[in-house]
């Protein structure tokens, strides 16, 4: 459609509104209550127009666009009414500190010529500072409702609302209390599309320099974030962020929008160290890194080396090439070993393929998503998003978790299994399936094998067995299956459906996500076998609305298994066969070796037995994240060189010999690639400070200068230009990412892979005709014991461990961002109110928590979130209590993932020391 804007054509597309007709030429029209990616609210009327042969002055942003309109905005009516609105708006307002002119609508008054309101405001609100990272302050608030909007559309959580009438009406939370006493998550959506700032920032405002678009260095669900940098050189707290993105959609959680500050902590590392006679000096990079070398050179052959899921692919890729080039041994892992190990290894056996068979969007197609073992709203809240989207669209949600997390109470099904149980749920579920003909037997016979076998290993697992077992009433076990197997459909004309349904019904598809609680166990490997093998069953895979997700903790951990940070595959999840061995020579120079490496947990026990005298620990803080910490301390104490490579001198690098300072996400370039396998940019923000340097760029210097005591000269291969080149090689050597480059990624955004050449769009669900191995195999699961250590007269309790929402897995970067430590500033141990009363204690009071490997203290809080008999323990350290301190290294035989789920505790009150005298 054709439509004349102040004399000015334009074309629109057809259901395009007038005032999308006046933005696209640019102009300037009020437009307080429209937040540019949400339909329009009608409420603020500032964006008055005059449109020839209409009487009136009629709102732009609810006009339908009709050919041949002629529209002006400047008209002497429109001015005038629209003016008068302005200074009706305006006039709810009261100057005052903090206020720094109201924002958008301050901008439109004063182009209107509005130097001061024509009235006085009488409200005199409180201004609630109750929140740490911003404000509400209800004397700057225009009542346009975009923040309401944004807590209840967007990021469907609905903390805040309208409250009262007329004169009255404010924005305020359920009780009319402090926003801290709401059920809001900070993840500053409000504040973001606020357009006159009274939900802002406390940090004060700055004059910002320039934006970089790049990606969140927290959690696995990769958001695309917009750094704004300060002119004092410091990043301001996110106000922006990019709707395009296509893994956040324009959503953030607190951590990604407002916890990017510990680049900037007073105790960053910036300059290299070397520990001389027990005492750390700063020296040149020169003698760090011959310092470096020369230890690890010493020990070729007893070498291993902890890659960070938190650097770059880049950084990753150079940081397995020193191993394999130089140190001649796949002895190379990361923190995978430690979360998802078993679905990666179960998945490459059962399809042939470690990573997410689908993508977000699909959780929003499914007409059935069942959660297990996941506290998405603490640990990937953007996904937890995705999921309260498809319940408002009618989706079936099945959560499966022993932890009453926060999504147990929105969904239609929660299904509180016993730790350590999972494998006798799903295969009940898989012969409820089968016995009720709902199984996919087209599927399993055209694209599966194993499955009589497996078939055969569910004999035992009938309902009642499984719900001895469980605990879970078999008529749930049923329920859970039938839904997942069938998903009773929804209305695909719902909001949210985006109708793509791969020529099958709309919304016939299920999800099947799950997290840690699965996988830490010793019978981890079986768990999640039990789970693929119900995918198989049911044929809910290689279609838009299914699949298959183990919801990745890091930034990067997906990418870092990638290019190769594990022992047992070359780049790419390539085998050691002499095909690829000799494509790596030819693009290294040098054969990789052939045999498995050690995997991270048998790296710390072989630093007790003298297999490992020489570490490599890059961006990893193993003595806060592996079992046992006392146990780990001890062995890794033995080290004979521990290079140790970061931004902080944590507790690992304490134990170092010497100290690299690295820079961080925003001050270098590269890529991560998230959880649904879409690789993204990385951009620098910022220069690194002081003297530190790119993961890839320190990696490639001490490859170097290894190679050189060792009498070879690799400097060829360890010269890289810039992050780029070095993406480039990668994917040369990697055919899944062969279409990838940042130059690609820069112009198109975000790309999943497998994206083999340069012309392919990229994957958004796998397995829609084959799996890699050819056909999916069925593998029979066992239900082991439910845990390696059982509670016992002295240690009664288990103990199930996790993350906690305002903080990241140790907490070693947010414990350096004030306003996060503010949120969650002590370690707060979940006991259930009926075991709290046998002890005697109440929510607040400092408990006593102790296993046979160690204790720690916290405070009480009393919730029927834990079954009785167990307790919860955060995974952070705060006040040196660690719940590492507690875990068993036991671990699942194959997958070497320790066992972090349960284990047996005993828990007691912390009396005061009675005064005498
Ligand atoms: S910060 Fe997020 S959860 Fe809190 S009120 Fe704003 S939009 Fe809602
Ligand atoms: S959900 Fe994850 S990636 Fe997104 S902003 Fe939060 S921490 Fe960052």
């Amino acid at each position: 459609m054709r439509l004349v804007v102040d004399d000015r054509a334009v074309d629109v597309a057809p259901g395009a509104t007038v005032l999308d007709a006046v933005n696209q030429l640019g102009v300037a029209l009020p437009q307080l209550c429209k937040d540019p990616d949400r339909a329009p609210l009608g409420a603020c009327r500032t964006c008055l127009v005059h449109v020839d042969s209409m009487r009136g002055t009629p709102a732009a942003c609810h006009l339908p666009a009709r050919e041949g309109m002629v529209v002006s905005t400047t008209h002497p009516e429109a001015t005038r009414v629209r003016t008068l609105v302005l200074d009706l708006t305006r006039s709810m307002l009261t100057a005052g500190e903090g206020r720094d002119g109201f924002g958008q609508l301050g901008a439109a008054a004063e182009r209107h010529g509005l130097s001061q309101p024509s009235w006085t405001s009488l409200h005199g609100f409180e201004l609630d500072t109750s929140k740490s990272f911003f404000v509400l302050d209800r004397e700057a608030c225009i009542l346009c409702g975009r923040c309401t909007t944004a807590c209840d559309d967007v990021q469907q959580i609905g903390a805040i609302a309208m409250l009262g009438r007329g004169h009255a009406m404010k924005v305020g939370v359920a009780g009319d209390g402090l926003m801290s006493t709401s059920v809001c998550t900070s993840c500053g959506q409000c504040v973001a599309t606020c357009p006159t700032g009274a939900l802002r920032p406390k940090e004060a405002a700055r004059p910002i320099l320039h934006r970089t678009e790049t990606t969140c260095p927290y959690c696995g669900v990769g958001c695309g974030i917009s750094l704004a940098l300060r002119e004092d050189r410091r990043l301001a707290v996110m106000a922006d962020d990019d709707p395009s993105n296509r893994s956040s959609e324009g959503m953030l959680c607190v951590k990604g929008r407002f916890g990017t500050g510990f680049i900037h902590a007073r105790d960053r590392i910036v300059h290299p160290m070397v520990k001389r006679d027990g005492e750390w000096r700063r020296v040149t990079w020169d003698e760090a890194l011959e310092a470096a070398a020369d230890g690890l050179a010493r020990q070729r052959g007893r070498f291993g080396a902890l890659a960070s899921a938190k650097a770059t692919n880049e950084d990753g890729y150079v940081i397995q090439k020193l191993c394999r080039l130089v140190m001649a041994t796949n002895n190379v892992d990361h923190c995978t070993r430690l979360c998802h190990s078993p679905s990666v290894e179960a998945m490459l056996v059962s399809m042939g393929s470690g990573a997410t068979s689908n993508s977000y969007v699909d959780y929003q197609e499914a007409g059935c998503v069942m959660i297990v073992g996941a506290d998405a709203s603490a640990n990937h809240p953007v996904i937890a998003v995705r999921f309260r989207r498809a319940m408002a669209r009618g989706a079936r949600i099945v959560v499966v978790n022993p932890k009453r997390v926060e999504l147990c109470d929105q969904a239609d099904l929660w299904i509180q299994q016993r730790p350590g149980t999972d494998v006798a749920l799903f295969n009940a579920m898989a012969r409820v399936i089968l016995d009720e003909g709902l199984a996919n037997l087209d599927f399993v016979r055209t694209r599966t094998e194993g499955f009589e076998e497996w078939r055969d290993s569910l004999a035992e697992f009938t309902l009642e067995r499984a719900e001895a077992l469980t605990g879970v009433p078999a008529a749930d076990i049923a329920q859970a299956a039938r839904w997942y197997a069938r998903p009773p459909l929804g209305d695909p004309r719902r909001p949210g459906v985006t109708g793509d349904s791969g020529g099958r019904d709309p919304l016939s598809g299920s999800c099947l996500v799950w997290g840690m609680g699965v996988t830490q166990h010793t019978n981890g490997i079986h768990n999640a076998h039990s789970l693929l093998n119900l995918s198989l069953v049911t044929g809910q895979l290689g279609f838009p609305g299914s699949g298959i997700s183990p919801l990745r903790g890091q930034n990067n951990v997906q990418g870092c298994g990638d290019v190769g940070c594990i022992p047992t595959n070359l780049p790419g999840y390539q085998h050691y066969v002499p095909d690829t061995l000799a494509k790596f020579e030819q693009a290294w120079g040098t054969r990789p070796p052939a045999d498995a490496g050690l995997v991270v947990t048998d790296m710390v026990e072989g630093c007790l037995t003298g297999a490992v005298r020489a570490m490599y620990v890059v961006g990893e803080n193993p003595l806060l994240s592996e079992p046992d910490l006392h146990h780990a301390e001890k062995a890794m104490a033995q080290l004979e060189c521990l290079v140790v490579q970061d931004l902080f001198l944590h507790e690992t690098a304490a134990l170092g010999h010497v100290f690299l300072p690295a820079a961080a996400f925003a001050e270098k370039e590269g890529t991560f690639t998230n959880s649904e396998r879409r690789v993204q940019r990385v951009r620098a923000a910022l220069p690194p400070p002081g003297e530190a340097q790119p993961d890839w760029w320190i990696a490639a210097e001490l490859g170097k200068r290894v190679a050189r005591r060792l009498g070879a000269n690799v400097d060829r291969q360890f010269t890289y230009g810039s992050a780029a080149e070095i993406f480039d090689e990668l994917a040369r050597l990697v055919p899944f990412m062969g279409g990838l480059s940042h130059a690609r990624l820069d112009r198109e955004g975000g790309l999943q892979w497998p994206c083999p050449s340069p012309d392919h769009p990229g994957t958004r669900y796998l397995y829609a005709e084959t799996f890699p191995r050819g056909l999916g195999r069925f593998v029979p699961a066992r239900q082991t014991a439910p845990a390696a250590e059982l509670p016992d007269p002295d240690y009664p309790f288990i103990l199930n461990t996790g993350r906690l929402l305002y903080h990241w897995h140790g907490g070693t970067i947010t414990r350096r961002v004030e306003g996060l430590l503010e949120l969650a500033p002590r370690l707060e141990i979940a006991v259930h109110p009926a075991d709290a009363r046998r002890l005697g204690v109440e929510t607040g009071d400092p408990v006593l928590v102790a296993s046979r490997r160690g204790e720690l203290q916290g405070f009480a809080h009393l919730t029927e979130a834990v079954r009785p008999g167990a307790i919860f323990v955060p995974f952070v350290k705060l006040a040196d209590s660690a719940a590492n301190f507690l875990t068993n290294s036991a671990y699942d035989p194959s997958s070497k993932i320790p066992e972090y789920k349960v284990c047996a505790v005993r828990i007691e009150p912390v009396r005061a020391p009675t005064r005498t005298g």
